[in-house]
């Protein structure tokens, strides 16, 4: 079975791009401007790709991985900004449900439907979800400390980092504002974190039965500073973060339950 594995910004899957790329038996297949890279990694069958930032880029991507490569299921990992409270820098959220916070055909529809599906939270696998979270608790109970120094993780002011499950936000904007953020908040009291892709590959997914899963690394607080370490942040700890938890995912046979 095989599945692909998708990301907005490159650093998010270099690592596990890396690993396929030295196999002999990978091969790299251009389509839509975005290279599927193919191979295994931890002994499954997998189609590594590049989407790009946003809504569209994740569907097309999303659409060409299930139709053109026949995937069974998909991985979105990234990164996101923290609304709730409690998400915190550093922190990992995985979707339960995912929600258009920019869909608005009011008086058409109502806020947040999509149109003519008669949904605005689409709720994705929960088995793959499960074993998603449980990939991402597996790695900060035993496995951080060997991929990230307590320095670094010091100067991103993170001590002990948390796996939360529940509502994703996505929309086809960066929030860098605390008066965005507050308002997002008041109107999805629900929504954990924000991000530009999460539900767009959900509804692909909804519309082709193909289960999916959204891991995003808390990134910023979606607030003033959010751009502020961005890059350093993608580089020095949310890369190491998803290859690592995706990785533990590809092998979860291997995991105490
Ligand atoms: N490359 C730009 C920012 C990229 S856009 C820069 O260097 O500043 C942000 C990406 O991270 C998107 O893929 C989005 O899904 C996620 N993301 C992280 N924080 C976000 C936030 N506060 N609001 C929206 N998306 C966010």
């Amino acid at each position: 079975m095989t599945t692909g594995i998708m990301a907005a910004m490159y650093d998010e899957i270099a690592g596990l791009i890396e690993i396929i790329s030295e196999q002999d038996q990978s091969k790299i297949c251009r389509v839509g401007r975005r290279d599927f890279h193919l191979g295994q990694l931890d002994g499954q069958p997998c189609v590594i790709v590049l989407a790009g930032i946003g809504k569209v880029a994740a569907a097309c991507t999303a659409l060409t991985l299930i139709q053109q490569f026949g995937v069974r299921e998909i991985v979105f990992t990234g990164l996101a900004g923290g609304l709730a409270q409690q998400v915190r820098v550093g922190d990992v959220v995985v979707a339960d449900r995912l929600i258009q916070h920019d869909m608005d055909a009011r008086p058409l529809f109502p806020r947040y439907e999509i149109p003519l599906t008669g949904l605005a939270e689409l709720t994705v696998s929960e088995p793959l979800r499960r074993r998603m979270q449980d990939a991402a608790r597996h790695f900060f109970e035993q496995d951080i400390q060997n991929h990230i120094s307590s320095t670094v993780m010091t100067q991103f002011g993170m001590s002990a980092p948390k796996v939360h499950v529940g509502m994703i936000a996505s929309g086809d904007q960066f929030i860098g504002s605390a008066n965005t953020a507050g308002r997002l908040r008041t109107e999805l009291p629900c929504a954990l974190a924000v991000e530009m892709e999460g539900a767009a590959v959900a509804q692909v997914c909804h519309d082709y039965s193909v289960p999916c899963t959204i891991i995003r690394t808390v990134s910023d607080r979606a607030d003033d500073s959010a751009h502020i370490d961005f890059k350093s942040f993608l580089d020095q700890i949310a890369s190491k973060f998803s290859s690592a938890i995706v990785r533990n995912y590809l092998s979860a046979t291997a995991l105490p339950p």
